[in-house]
């Protein structure tokens, strides 16, 4: 049997600067904006669906603030 392995992400609030850029880029817009604001003074992404692992967030974030995980 294949198990599927569960993916999340990791958002780093010291570096997110709240742009939006992975949210807008997540194929499975897997992505939303936190209602918190995070030491910076900014809103942060989280997850809010299914997310893949495609790392695609990871590319396009400019501040290397986000990643995505999979696994148990
Ligand atoms: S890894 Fe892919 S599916 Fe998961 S949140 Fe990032 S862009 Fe979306
Ligand atoms: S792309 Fe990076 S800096 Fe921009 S909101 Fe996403 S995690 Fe934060």
């Amino acid at each position: 049997m294949i198990k599927l392995s569960k993916c999340r992400v990791f958002v780093d609030i010291e570096l997110c600067k709240g742009c939006g850029i992975c949210i807008a880029m997540c194929p499975r817009k897997a992505l939303v904006m936190s209602s918190d604001i995070g030491p910076r003074g900014f809103h942060y992404p989280i997850l809010n669906g299914e997310c893949i692992g495609c790392h695609i967030c990871e590319f396009y974030c400019p501040d290397f603030a986000i990643k995505s995980v999979c696994g148990d």
